[in-house]
């Protein structure tokens, strides 16, 4: 069936997540990636970059006339930040929804924002809200050569 797969779909969806600058400070990276590794999804890249204002500008190009745009720009070029791409089943939506609302005041317990912060502006993790953006973000964020193929030896404990 891989043979016949035209696109990032069922299984091969793939989605960009993005520890920022405060979830890296707090030391929040293992237990994010610990979720994602838990909840059966499959890491196919990760680095820890400082991103430039160029790629930032970029990747939220639909923000740019936002008030706070100016405030996300320094945020995120504060530090290091650890990005990552994951394979699986609706991974975009599931991953959104690991996250919580953008909002981390409306975000339930349980989810990453949810749990672990208080403020919209220091909301610690990016995910793609759609699969156009994920293909998008992976494609901005990461080079052919580092994204990841391998046999993925517990997949029939996770999928019947
Ligand atoms: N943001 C902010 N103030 C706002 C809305 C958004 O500082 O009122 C920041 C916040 O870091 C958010 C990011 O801008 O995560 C991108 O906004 P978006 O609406 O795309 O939210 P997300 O997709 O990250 O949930
Ligand atoms: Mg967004």
């Amino acid at each position: 069936s891989y043979f016949f797969q035209t696109g990032w779909t069922g299984e091969n969806e793939r989605t960009f997540v993005a520890v920022k600058p405060d979830g890296v400070q707090r030391r929040l990276v293992g237990e994010i990636l610990r979720r994602f590794e838990k909840r059966g999804f499959k890491l196919v890249g990760l680095k820890l970059v400082k991103a430039s204002e160029d790629l930032l500008r970029e990747h939220y190009w639909d923000l740019r006339s936002k008030p706070f745009f100016r405030g996300l720009m320094s945020y995120m070029s504060s530090g290091p930040i650890v990005v990552m791409v994951w394979e699986g089943l609706d991974v975009v939506k599931t991953a959104r929804k690991m996250l919580g609302e953008t909002n981390p005041a409306d975000s339930l317990p349980g989810t990453i924002r949810g749990d672990f912060c208080v403020e919209v502006g220091r909301n610690v993790i990016h995910g793609s809200d759609s699969v156009a953006s994920a293909q998008k973000e992976i494609s901005l964020w990461f080079g052919q050569d580092e994204l990841h193929c391998w046999e993925d030896n517990s997949r029939g404990w996770i999928y019947d």
